[in-house]
């Protein structure tokens, strides 16, 4: 058997190379060995090589292998391979690797991997196709509330117009599978591309079958295939006492369907609130001007002030004068879940009378004489 490589001569590291160090490394040479950055007659050579540096890496990477490595040299880890030594079972790294080469793709094609799902590699593993579909979109919508309504919390019935999953083929399209002609099962369109790199592998995604690698065998009738089905629907939505106008409520999985047997998206309510034709308000206090004659501004008396959910009196004193605020403890609004309520302000003016009859006026005058 020949002789085997050293691990850190292979990554071009040093015996006392970081972790970071290590993956930097690795880093570099996945992306000089990919097969899929090589050309059809160096690929055999990158092949060997890009599978040399992932078992210099999937040994060093590892604290504990590493250490029976620098201990013992290659016998101090053979035996966590097979008979046959490393083969890319014994790779525990994948993500990494995706990581790599998945952003290295996406460096040289301008993003032209991301997709909705989110989690699609290069490789078309753990894509959220495949398995899992892909998720619906989220769907927003507004709803007027009035001060009423905040104060005391309401549920409202809302029409939306969704995409709803097929009842018939429960999203799919259809039944049965049939391995997808376009990509041959495969999820994907590999296409040689040149560029200053050499010659390179674009791979996207295929769209005959959306990256499943397959298609139903018999196309559901309800829906044509598209496995969903635009429906105008109602649904409740419980809006909590004390909300804003731009807090919003997501509803789980009440939104778009999703593709594929993907998960649906979420529904988004977002507060709005009308105002109030008495009360303002002001964070969870409510503000109020409210007018006192000039008798009870002089001489003190009570009146009545509207409030959120009635009417109270307030005593005013002896002596009060305009544009003073008197604050009733916890008539405000409810706060957000929480406990107790804010506040309300009111602040009083003096009502002057116009209109006055002539003999009002003349009394007017007397008492002006006397104060
Ligand atoms: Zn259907
Ligand atoms: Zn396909």
């Amino acid at each position: 058997m020949a002789t085997k490589r050293d691990y850190y001569e292979i990554l071009e590291i040093t015996r006392e190379a970081t972790s970071e160090q290590i993956k930097e490394a690795y880093k570099k040479l996945a992306r000089k060995y990919h097969p899929d950055m090589n050309t059809e007659k160096d690929k055999k050579t990158a092949e060997e090589k890009f599978k040399e540096v992932s078992e210099a890496y999937e040994v060093l990477i590892d604290p504990n292998k590493r250490q029976m490595y620098d201990m013992r040299g290659h016998e101090g880890v053979d035996s966590q391979f097979g008979p046959g030594g490393f083969t890319w079972d014994n790779f525990t790294h994948q993500e990494d690797l995706n990581d790599i080469v998945g952003n290295l793709f996406k460096g040289f094609f301008g993003g032209g991997f991301e997709t909705n799902t989110g989690g699609e590699d290069i490789f078309g593993r753990r894509m959220g196709r495949g398995r899992g579909g892909v998720r619906g979109q989220d769907v927003q919508l507004r709803v007027t509330l009035t001060l009423q309504e905040i104060y005391k919390g309401v549920t409202k019935e809302i029409r939306i117009r969704r995409y709803e999953a097929c009842p018939v083929c429960k999203g799919f399209g259809g039944t049965g599978d049939r391995i997808c002609n376009t990509c041959k099962g495969t999820g994907q369109i590999r296409r040689t591309v040149s560029s200053i790199f050499g010659q390179m592998v674009n791979i996207t995604t295929c769209n005959a079958c959306r990256g499943r690698g397959k298609t139903v065998e018999k196309i559901c009738a309800e829906c044509k295939g598209k496995g969903k089905t635009e429906k105008v629907s109602n649904v409740s939505v419980k809006i909590p006492a004390g909300v804003k106008e731009g807090n919003y409520i997501v509803l789980k999985g009440q939104g778009n369907a999703g593709s594929d047997g993907g998960p649906a998206g979420d529904l988004i309510v977002v507060i709005e609130e009308t105002e109030d034709p008495v009360l303002k308000r002001d964070n969870n206090n409510l503000i109020i001007r409210v007018p006192i004659s000039f008798p009870v501004a002089t001489l003190g008396g009570s009146i009545e002030v509207p409030i959120i959910d009635g009417k109270v009196l307030l005593t005013i004193p002896k002596g009060t004068p305009t544009g003073k605020v008197f604050r009733l403890h916890g008539k405000g609004m409810p706060v957000l879940n929480g406990y107790g309520r804010g506040d309300e302000l009111v602040e009083v003016y003096i009502d002057t009378p116009k209109n006055l009859s002539r003999e009002a006026e003349q009394k007017i005058k007397e008492l002006g004489t006397l104060i």
